[in-house]
């Protein structure tokens, strides 16, 4: 299988992180026979240093040219006092804009390995594994008219769908459902909102083209609640942009490390992937960054642009393996008793490739039998 993937590991700990997540593409490509090529391009605060602008036309071209583009994180302080268009961040903006992706997938897992990692209970967040699938184009951040006027105190954001924008991000999230358990709730604020009834009816006609999948609807604040409640409960939440940039945050304290979090971003030109961590200058530099968002990211690139899915699936069990046998890095071992090994960045990069290419040869050879 041929991939190409666009490079864009910006500034911190993105170049750190994804280094870590490109090793292990090359590892999977190299024990499959795959053909993956790896094009880097710049981003972010790296990108204006050396040309100026935080989102060069070179990067642009070179991701639409890519299957895939699998980015690290933008930001550096040295930039703070410019305007916001002109920071790294807006980078980020205009290339998830370039791309055109529309759903916005975030799994939220709670592994039993970083149980204590979460300030939920450990039987609270046991057996957690959502995905949600957040519209990424439309809604409040988007809708017109949208104005701040100073001299009369006003302002105002528009919060606006139309039936085909809901349809095609439903259709995500009932065709990944049917993949996983099997069930849908969909997030509104139909008791309120007019935006959300159109949501809620259109969610509802898309639901009968997907039989074996079931649909239920939740009320945005109930649905922040039961979150919190029981996970487990749910399996894909499909949501309008705003309630999803919430919600995925909220449900992020499942998993119990932000540098745990992979995302991906599909439906556009080219799909676009990204851990959800920003590039920590705190500790870039310092070998703590935590790789496993990045390779999980890696990991959701073979599922949704090369249909690799048990090349996928090696991955994820090769961190869960990693993280089983004890080997943490230092935002995963915090508060933690000393029966834990702190890793470094790329450490923990070597110890997943091991892993994987274990698991694999172990495959390979039960074949062999
Ligand atoms: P951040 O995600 O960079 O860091 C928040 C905290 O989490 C820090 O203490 C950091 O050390 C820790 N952390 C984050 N990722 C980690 C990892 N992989 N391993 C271990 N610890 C990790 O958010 P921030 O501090 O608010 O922002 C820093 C910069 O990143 C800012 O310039 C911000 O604009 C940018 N940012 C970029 C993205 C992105 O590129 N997608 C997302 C968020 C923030």
């Amino acid at each position: 299988m041929k991939l190409k993937i666009a490079i864009l590991a910006g500034d911190g700990i993105g170049p750190e992180v994804t280094n870590e997540a490109t090793g292990i593409l090359r590892a999977v490509a190299e024990l499959g026979g795959h053909d993956f090529t790896f094009t880097p391009a710049l981003i972010g605060g790296i990108a204006i240093t050396e040309t100026g602008s935080p989102l060069p036309q070179a990067t642009i071209d070179i991701s639409l040219e890519s299957d895939a583009v699998l980015l690290g994180a933008v930001g550096d302080n040295k930039f703070a006092a410019l305007s916001p268009d002109k920071r790294p961040e807006a980078g980020l903006l205009q290339i998830r804009q370039a791309l055109g992706g529309f759903a916005n997938l975030r799994p939220s897992i709670a592994y039993e390995a970083l149980s204590s990692n979460s300030p939920l209970r450990p039987e609270v967040t046991k057996d957690a594994d959502i995905l949600f699938v957040r519209e990424l184009l439309g809604g409040l951040y988007f809708g017109a008219p949208r104005w701040w006027d100073r001299d009369s105190n006003e302002a105002i954001n528009t919060m606006r769908y139309t039936k085909p924008e809901i349809v095609r991000v439903a259709r995500v999230a009932f065709e990944l459902a049917g993949k996983r358990r099997k069930k849908v709730t969909s997030v509104d604020k139909a008791n309120v909102l007019e935006v959300s009834q159109l949501w809620r009816a259109t969610v509802t006609e898309v639901a009968k083209d997907y039989p074996d999948v079931t649909l239920e609807h939740q009320l945005v604040d109930s649905m922040a609640m039961h979150l919190m409640n029981i996970p487990r409960n749910f399996d894909v939440v499909l949501t309008e942009n705003l309630f999803g940039d919430i919600l995925s945050d909220e449900a992020a304290v499942i998993t119990g490390s932000l540098g745990m979090l992979p995302s991906a971003t599909i439906g556009g030109a080219v799909n676009l992937y990204e851990p959800v961590h920003g590039s920590a200058p705190d500790i870039a530099g310092t070998g703590k960054a935590n790789p496993l968002g990045a390779i999980l990211t890696a990991a959701m690139v073979l599922r949704h642009s090369a249909n690799l899915e048990v090349e996928a699936a090696a991955i994820e069990r090769a961190v869960l393996d990693v993280l089983e046998a004890g080997h943490r890095t230092a935002d995963l071992a915090r508060g933690t008793d000393s029966a834990y090994t702190v890793v470094s960045t790329t450490q923990m990069g070597k110890l997943v490739h091991q892993s994987l290419t274990q698991a694999i040869d172990r495959r390979q050879s039960m074949h062999a039998v």
